[in-house]
């Protein structure tokens, strides 16, 4: 039977704010277990929650940036549950009202474009982070994190493959990051995702139970695990046997590579949601959200289609340098200092990303000033050094960003272009070797090759390799 993968995802994104949703504690990652706390967000009875003014602009942005509807009128809904975690014994979030409904991102995966239905975002409080000490009988509680606000984002089963999956995590990273709406460091949590995944014989319209991955924290791990639930699910299908999936919530062990069954699915009802008595509904005037809209920057699926145009990129090499949107900016200053595209996308792609994988760095860490990078791009141009020495200049202003100029010189990589000097290594190299010269009339050309390596190696890499070989091939026609 032919079957067909059906994937949505729930995507939690916390937002780059200085301050949590409901008070004034810091939102910073990384401080003393439990130093960004208050009695507001430890939920101590009789405090009151105050909204964050720039979580409402925030969640806005998120929406129209994947061309959401804004509800200029939602509200804050409580979701009750105990965990303890959780200090309220309630998540504040917003449930039949949320802030941006029916939204689109469209992508390119593996050639074709995907498009994915956004069904919601709304808002909601993080909670706390139980830490369970190795060989410890007591697990510990952090309620650094409890308040922080995030979005969470919710698509429709548009999603037909666990490569497309992560594709679109991707993408949906990169548009967060370009806009500013996230940090979306995988590594802390910032953004993490839940997968849903169901399968059905191909062709038909109903959709299959379907299983929830929670615990996925990296790209690689939302493929790997989805591909997992797959494979398990269709291999139950392919035996008849797929009245055994249940509808149910698995955790991804990555350490185990496996889903493990966690809990059966909770239903709506099992959370009593009502609305939140505590906070008055959220009224977003649209003067507001055009305002907002305004100010999303050019997006990641905008700019790569202007590179191509505007740059003469390919797809894939417009593609991996916007992925960043920092790579992106020091690409466009160099080109815009007079950097000519093609071959400054080439020594991006090439020797820095390189140099970048193996220090273990980001290209926030990139040191070479766009004025120096440049520089020595004219420098190559004009011959005064060769390809290979301008590799090793590069590799210096990697890791100093000196003037190119006072690292030729330090480094004594001029090229020599001077007739004279090259000359005499040429007369240098053909009298020692006579027998290429035998063979070039005998009409072996390739001999100019041989001669070529030889004046090159004679000058230490240093010859100007045009000026070298018209000149022995001068030489040779006269012989
Ligand atoms: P629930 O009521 O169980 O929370 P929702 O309809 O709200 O389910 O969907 C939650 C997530 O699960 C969404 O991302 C949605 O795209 C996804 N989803 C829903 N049905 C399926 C299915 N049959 N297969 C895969 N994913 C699904
Ligand atoms: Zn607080
Ligand atoms: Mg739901």
């Amino acid at each position: 039977m032919l079957l067909e993968t059906v994937i949505g995802l729930e995507i939690h994104a916390e937002l780059k704010t200085n301050t949590k949703i409901f008070c004034s504690c810091s939102t910073e990652f990384g401080a003393k277990p439990n130093e960004n706390t208050c009695p507001i967000c430890l939920g101590i009875p009789g405090t009151l929650p105050v909204l964050n003014e720039e979580v409402v602009n925030l969640a806005v942005k998120a929406g129209r940036a994947v061309n959401c509807e804004i509800n200029n009128y939602n509200k804050m809904d409580r979701k009750n549950y105990f965990y303890p975690d959780l200090t309220k014994n309630y998540q504040t979030s917003q449930y039949d009202l949320p802030m941006c409904v029916n939204g689109k991102v469209t992508f390119n995966y593996e050639g074709k474009e995907v498009s994915v239905r956004i069904n919601r975002i709304h808002i909601e409080e993080d909670a706390g982070k139980l830490v369970h000490l190795e060989d410890e009988p007591v697990s510990l509680i952090d309620y650094n994190r409890a308040g922080v606000p995030l979005v969470e984002i919710v698509t429709e089963p548009d999603l037909r493959s666990p490569g497309e999956a992560a594709a679109f995590m991707r993408e949906l990273k990169g548009i967060l990051e370009y806009a500013e709406i996230s940090d979306c460091r995988m590594e802390q949590g910032s953004i993490r995702c839940d997968a849903n995944i169901s399968i059905r014989p191909y062709g038909s319209e109903e959709y299959g139970t379907k299983v929830e991955i929670k615990n996925i924290n990296s790209f690689r791990e939302v493929q790997k695990a989805l591909e997992k639930e797959e494979k398990r699910q269709k291999e139950l299908y392919q035996f008849g046997e797929e009245y055994k999936i249940k509808q149910e919530t698995r955790r991804w062990d990555a350490s185990k590579a496996k889903t493990l069954p966690m809990r059966s699915k909770e239903e709506a009802h099992d959370y009593r949601y009502f609305p939140e008595p505590d906070l008055t509904p959220i009224i977003i005037p649209q003067e507001k959200v055009d305002e907002l809209e305004k100010s999303l920057p050019e997006m990641p699926i905008e700019k790569r289609a202007r590179f191509v145009s505007e740059y003469g990129l390919s797809e894939k090499d417009a593609s991996i340098i916007i992925s960043s949107k920092t790579l992106a900016k020091f690409y466009e200053e160099v080109v815009g200092l007079g950097g000519n595209p093609k071959t400054v996308s080439n020594y991006i792609l090439g020797d820095l990303l390189r140099m970048l994988n193996a220090n273990n760095m980001e290209p926030e860490d990139i040191k070479i000033s766009p004025k120096n990078f440049v520089s020595l791009l004219k420098i190559i141009e004009s011959g005064k050094i060769s390809n290979t020495a301008g590799k090793e200049v590069f590799k210096e202003m990697f890791e100093t960003d000196k003037d190119p100029e006072v690292i030729i010189e330090e480094k004594g990589l001029s090229q020599i272009s001077c007739s004279d000097e090259i000359e005499k290594l040429v007369d240098k190299v053909l009298s020692d070797n006579p027998k290429s010269i035998e063979d070039f009339k005998a009409g072996k050309t390739q001999a100019v090759g041989y001669l070529m390596g030889q004046v090159m190696k004679a000058s230490k890499g240093k010859a100007n390799p045009p000026v070298a070989k018209q000149m022995i091939e001068e030489k040779l026609s006269k012989m």
